[in-house]
């Protein structure tokens, strides 16, 4: 087996035995499912994002080979030139899913609409609006997550959580998006206990939102350093780079 399929059994295992201790069903997806009930401790399944930012096509193709499907990006322009090498994997009955994690830029928006399936970095209304308005109409809505600021870091980019419920609300409306859930990535922190605090943090919000009729089912949050803390709190969907392809 290559070392990508190694490292992807290890994270799925660890995945699987934080799931375990928290209760949650054990069987990791491969790929994010279609819209489901909101959010629920016991019953929200928890899916891996391989997260393939600065490694090549080849790497994508050799966890796709290894049972993976959901693969996450940060840079626009290297992301669409892995998409269009890997095009012929979006056929068949299981097809590569591309995620934008980075920041996006409004003047990006419109290859970014083409080409992902999920934008889990939506951090401005305006940006929102262009993805819905450039959404292809053959394609199916474009699945987004609102990016939140959760430590309230200057440095970082996403909402304010005093500012999520209005901009929730203003993202469901838009004809070709669906609102799926909240992103974070938490400041680091060397134990679990501080690790879990933002991740529970996100939950709560998502909550709250839920409690106003939004009827979210995803909270994308958990990397390779933190992910048992993510998966504790309830993530949906943990984006895993370093411990699947190795350092960048
Ligand atoms: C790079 C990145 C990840 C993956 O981080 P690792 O520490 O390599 O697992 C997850 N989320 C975002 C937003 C990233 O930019």
């Amino acid at each position: 087996m290559s070392s990508i399929g190694s490292n992807l059994q290890e994270v799925k295992r660890r995945m699987a035995t934080a799931c375990t201790g928290a209760g949650r069903s054990a069987q990791i997806l491969t790929s994010a499912p279609p819209l489901a009930a909101p959010w629920a401790a016991e019953s929200s399944p928890v899916a891996l994002l391989a997260v393939s930012k600065t490694f090549p096509a080849e790497a994508v193709r050799q966890a796709y080979a290894a049972g993976q499907q959901a693969f996450g990006e940060n840079y626009v322009q290297e992301a669409l030139a892995k998409i269009e090498a890997l095009a012929e994997l979006r056929q068949g009955p299981a097809p590569l899913q591309w995620h934008l994690i980075g920041p996006l830029q409004s003047n990006k928006t419109r290859p970014v609409a083409e080409a992902f399936d999920w934008v889990h970095s939506v951090d401005r209304l305006k940006v929102a609006q262009r993805l819905s308005e450039q959404r292809p109409p053959q394609l199916p809505p474009l699945q987004v997550c609102l990016q939140v600021n959760i430590s309230q870091e200057a440095s970082k980019s996403g909402f304010a959580p005093a500012e999520v419920l209005a901009a929730a609300q203003a993202l469901a409306a838009l004809p070709r998006l669906q609102l799926r859930g909240l992103m974070a990535i938490p400041e680091p922190a060397a134990t679990l206990q501080a690790q879990r605090q933002p991740h529970q943090a996100l939950r709560e919000l998502l909550l709250a939102l839920n409690a106003q009729g939004l009827g979210l089912d995803t909270l994308s949050m958990g990397m390779s350093a933190d992910l048992e803390a993510a998966v504790a709190e309830g993530a949906t969907l943990v984006r895993v780079g370093t411990a699947i392809f190795g350092h960048r």
